[in-house]
Parts: structure tokens; sequence; C-alpha cells
């Protein structure tokens, strides 16, 4: 089967890669075997090795652009176990089980991600937060609350927060809002620089910039044919290959979006004083972070646009309405943008990403962490990864599964 298309992943000047620093991997040379490839060196590739590095398996990566050079360093990473459709929507869409299991996972998620960051001892500006979650077109300060009764009724940590103690955490206006703790930030190129790092510590081997052309599975194993003319054969293989899938990867049911970003000027005096991770139930929406430096990530404005050229066109408009939308919700903050990009972002039908086997494929697993939670999908995926190679079943495996 052939390879996947090339896309223009993001522009400008994601905040994250102005220290220049680089993961180093070498050329692949001659043909290479392992346990298991991974295809694809973003948050999620780097997730998956090094779950299966920890699993004692042998691990070769490769990816067609270098280390950390697609969408990860463009990301805002607030970590969050609340998914793009609430609770109580999910519940309708999917039944109130699975829209259980789908936030429990995704709350333990987080504390997966914490967990790796401190073993791993990965500096990487990891912070506890809590999240807030204010009224907008899509749900109102009432739906809200019925919102958190739900989300506590199954254990969540969210509370319905009236609008007094809302400004006292963030200083923004609010009838009211979510407030939901067990949430985090961090610098998503520093954690995946430090994940790949601890892996090849580990023993692991990473090759760029190599392309992944063509799959043959056999019962045994998978071969995977490259650009540059050699084959890499393994036990498993994995494709993570962020928004660019493999033509053997059913889009059913995504989408791809464009975004954008910006992070302000240090202005640590400013700041709201809970330093919480803010977002609203909105479309668009805007959501808002800080950083340890005293910056604000501010983003949103998300647009059904698959095309790099129209994206980034749009970029200059799109950076001042999210700077506009910061300053009427914080006056007395700066909303200039000191770095702004672009991306492109996922979205799909349920907000939750499918994991596991591409239909037909026993030997190969595809990552397609979709939406505004990428980065702790990838946790999840690296979990069910592991264990299905290991020969354990995942309780929640089939919540995540390919449709066959
Ligand atoms: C602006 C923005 C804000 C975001 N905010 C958040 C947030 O707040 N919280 C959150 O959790 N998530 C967020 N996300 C989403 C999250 O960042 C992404 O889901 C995540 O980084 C994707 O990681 P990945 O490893 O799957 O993809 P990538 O980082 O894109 O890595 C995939 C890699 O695969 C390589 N590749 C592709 N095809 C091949 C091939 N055939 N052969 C070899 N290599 C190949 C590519 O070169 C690429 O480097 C945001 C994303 C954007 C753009």
């Amino acid at each position: 089967m052939a390879g996947a298309a090339k896309r223009d992943l993001r522009s400008g000047a994601p905040l994250w890669l102005a220290s220049g620093r680089q993961t180093p991997a070498i050329p692949l040379e001659r043909n290479e075997s392992a346990d298991v490839v991974v295809v694809g060196g973003g948050v999620s590739g780097a997730l998956v090795a090094d779950a299966l590095l920890q699993a004692g398996l042998t691990v070769i990566a490769i990816d067609r652009r270098g280390f950390v050079k697609g969408s990860t360093p463009a990301s805002t990473a607030l970590l969050q176990f609340e998914i793009d459709e609430p609770l109580l929507a999910l519940s309708e869409a999917i039944g109130d089980a699975d829209a259980a299991r789908a936030y429990w996972r995704s709350a333990a998620a987080v504390g997966y991600l914490s967990g790796r960051v401190a073993d791993l001892d990965i500096p990487c500006g990891f912070y506890d937060r809590e999240t807030v979650y204010l009224p907008g077109n899509e749900l109102d300060a009432r739906g809200l609350a019925q919102e958190a009764t739900a989300r506590a009724r199954i254990g969540l940590r969210s509370r319905y927060a009236e609008g007094p103690e809302i400004e006292a955490l963030t200083r923004i206006k609010a009838e009211g809002g979510i407030v939901s703790a067990g949430c985090a930030e961090l610098d998503p190129a520093r954690l995946t620089r430090g994940l790949w790092r601890a892996a090849l510590a580990r023993g692991a081997r990473i090759f760029a910039p190599v392309e992944a052309t063509e799959v043959e599975e056999s019962r045994s194993g998978v071969t995977i044919a490259t650009k540059s003319g050699q084959e890499l054969s393994a036990k498993w293989a994995v494709f993570a290959t962020g928004y660019e899938l493999m033509p053997f990867v059913p889009m059913e049911g995504h989408r791809v979006l464009s975004t954008w970003a910006m992070a302000t000027e240090p202005q640590k005096d400013r700041l709201w004083p809970s330093r919480a991770l803010v977002w609203e139930a909105a479309d668009p929406y805007l959501y808002m972070r800080t950083t340890p430096d005293g910056r604000i990530i501010a983003g949103g404005e998300d647009e059904e646009i698959e095309d790099d050229d129209r994206r980034d066109a749009l970029t200059a408009k799109k950076i001042k309405a999210i700077g506009k939308k910061l300053k009427a919700m914080l006056p007395d903050v700066s909303a200039e943008p000191a770095y702004s990009w672009s991306g492109f972002f996922g979205e799909s039908d349920t907000g939750l990403p499918t994991i596991g086997h591409p239909p037909g494929m026993k030997r190969c697993f595809a990552v397609m962490g979709y939406g505004g939670n990428g980065i702790t999908f990838g946790a999840v995926a690296a979990q069910l990864i592991q264990r299905a190679v290991i020969g354990l079943k995942d309780p929640d495996a089939d919540l995540f599964a390919f449709k066959s």
C-alpha cells in the first residue's frame, strides 16, 4: 500500500521553536529491523515508542521531516480531560456508559503524562492547572451547571462555580462556569524532544528524514518500504503520522481544520491569579493559558479549511480577532502578539480519537489523536498499543477502535 499525502502542517512562528533546539536523527543507510517500527516523530509517536520500550521491545522510529517538526510544536498544549464534546452531548451520541469511559480514560491520560514526565525527569514546563470553562453560544451558564452535575456524578473533578468565583480565579466577568481540577500545561516541543532523548538512551534507533512509502503485512510481521530505497522490518508497525494519514487509514468521521494561535510578551504582573486554563463553550471559541515566563497563549477561530495557502492567507485577520477577544475578556492585559502561528488540527464526530488496527490489518496500528486533546490522546494510544503488543486486553480498546 502506498504512502501518505504531504501537507504543510503549520506556518508562522510557534513560541516553542524559539530556542532552536533539535532532536538529532541519523539518515537511514541500510535495511533495519526491530520489534516495532514507529512512523512519526511527533508527540504521539514519542509516547508510543516510550511505552513500547517500557515493555522491553526494541524500537526503530522514522520521520519524513525530522523529529518534532510536524504539528506537535504548534500545539498550545493545554492538557485537559475535557473532550471537545461535553459529557452530556457525548452521552447522547454514544450512550452514558461509553461517554463515561471516554472521560475517565481522558482523565487518566493526564495523570499518565504527569507520571512519565516525572519518571523520565523531562524539563518541559509541566504545571498542574485547573481549567475554567466559560459559557458561550453552545452552552449557557445553565447548560454548564447541568454539565458539571453530570460530570461530578461519575466522579470527575468538575464543579459549577458562580460568577464571582470565576472572576476571582480568572478576572473574567461571566455568569458562571465549570472549574475542573486535574489538568495541566507544558511545552510540547520540550516534552517530545525529552521523550525521544529518553528513548535513545534506552536503545531506540531514530532515523530522519525517512519517508514510509509502502507497507506490506505478513502473518508474522510487517515490511515498510522507504522513499530512499531501504526497508524496515518488524513484528509490528505503528503509524503516528498526525494529520497526514497513510492511504489505508480511513478518514470517515474525521475532518481536518485550520486553527490559529498567538503568544504575547511576558506580562507576569497582569496575569489572572489562578493561571487556570480557560476556554469557552462557543463556536468559534477562544482558549487561553499562561507560560512559566508569564506570557499569555491564546488561540481558536477554527475553520474547516484544508488548504495551507488559504489558511495562511487568513492568519493576520485571525490573529487580530483572537487578540481582540482576549482584550475584551481581560482588558488589563496586553493582547499584542509576540509570536503567531497557524496549523492543521483534527475534529471527529464524537471528539474521540481513533486508535487501533486499520481495517484488514493485524500487524499495523494507526493513531489518529484528533481534536483539542491530541496530546492526552497520544498518551491513551501509548497505553492501548503497549497492551495490544504484549497481549493484554485493554478494557477501553473497543471505544477507540476503527469500525470495520
Ligand atoms: C494550534 C494548535 C493547538 C493545539 N492545542 C492543543 C492543546 O491545547 N492540547 C492538546 O492536547 N492538543 C492540542 N493540539 C493538537 C495536538 O498538538 C496534536 O494532536 C498533536 O501534536 C499531534 O501529534 P502527532 O504526533 O500525532 O502528529 P505530528 O506532530 O504532526 O507528528 C506526525 C509526524 O509524522 C510524520 N510523517 C507523516 N507521514 C509520514 C510518512 N509517510 N513517513 C514518515 N514520517 C511521516 C510527519 O513528518 C510528522 O512529523 C493543538 C494543535 C494545534 C495545531
